[in-house]
């Protein structure tokens, strides 16, 4: 089976451009940016899906809201706003089978989404 892209971003087997990491998290910029700000923030440990979140794993996603904050607030998100987005499954359109928080922001994003 071909190695998860983020896990090989992770590892660094494949190229990412990394803003931040620490030992069980990591986050990158989206490759293809939705907003002028537009970071991943994933744990190291491979999980596919909010569906297939584990006991144990609740520390790692509280942990990645402290990190989402950490990165807003140096990306100048803090008085202007942002949103962070969880895709899971189909209907939400992921599109990499390995759970990762989007932070958004640098403009007016509209809601509901699409
Ligand atoms: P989702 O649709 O929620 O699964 O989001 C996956 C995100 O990963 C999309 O916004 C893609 O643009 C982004 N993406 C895909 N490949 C890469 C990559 N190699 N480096 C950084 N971001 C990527």
């Amino acid at each position: 089976m071909a190695e998860c892209l983020f896990c090989g971003i992770a590892s660094g087997a494949i190229p990412g451009d990394i803003v931040y990491r620490d030992e069980s998290l990591l986050a990158f910029r989206d490759i293809d940016p939705k907003a002028p700000v537009h970071l991943l923030i994933i744990p190291r440990k491979h999980i596919a899906s909010v569906m297939e979140l584990g006991t144990g794993d609740g520390a790692t996603l509280g942990h990645a809201m402290e990190v989402a904050r950490q990165l807003a607030t140096e990306n100048g998100l803090s008085e202007s706003g942002f949103r962070l987005v969880v895709n899971c499954g189909p209907d939400a359109a992921q599109s990499v089978d390995h759970i990762h928080l989007h932070l958004l922001g640098g403009r007016a994003l509209g809601w509901p989404p699409g």
